[in-house]
């Protein structure tokens, strides 16, 4: 996981984000999940927020994915190996 941000990570959600980034006031927190994960709230791979306690929240609330994206890039991770 790659965090750009001073946000704190629990252990138990860093295997599921690839990159967490903060864009300022104006833009907020953006944390990209890992293929086969997505979050219900926002019904995409990307969590977005303002506010550093609602991206805690909404870590909480992460899901494991089966959408078509993520197992063709499952497929392809595995295919590397
Ligand atoms: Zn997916």
């Amino acid at each position: 996981m790659k965090n750009n941000t001073k946000l704190k990570i629990h252990p138990k959600y860093q295997h599921m984000i690839d990159e967490v980034d903060y864009e300022g006031r104006e833009y907020g927190y953006w944390v990209y999940l890992k293929p086969g994960y997505m979050s219900p709230d926002t019904g995409s791979h990307t969590i977005h927020e303002y506010r550093a306690d609602e991206v805690i929240k909404a870590l909480r609330n992460i899901q494991k994915c089966e959408c078509e994206v993520c197992l063709r890039e499952l497929n392809e991770n595995i295919d590397q190996r």
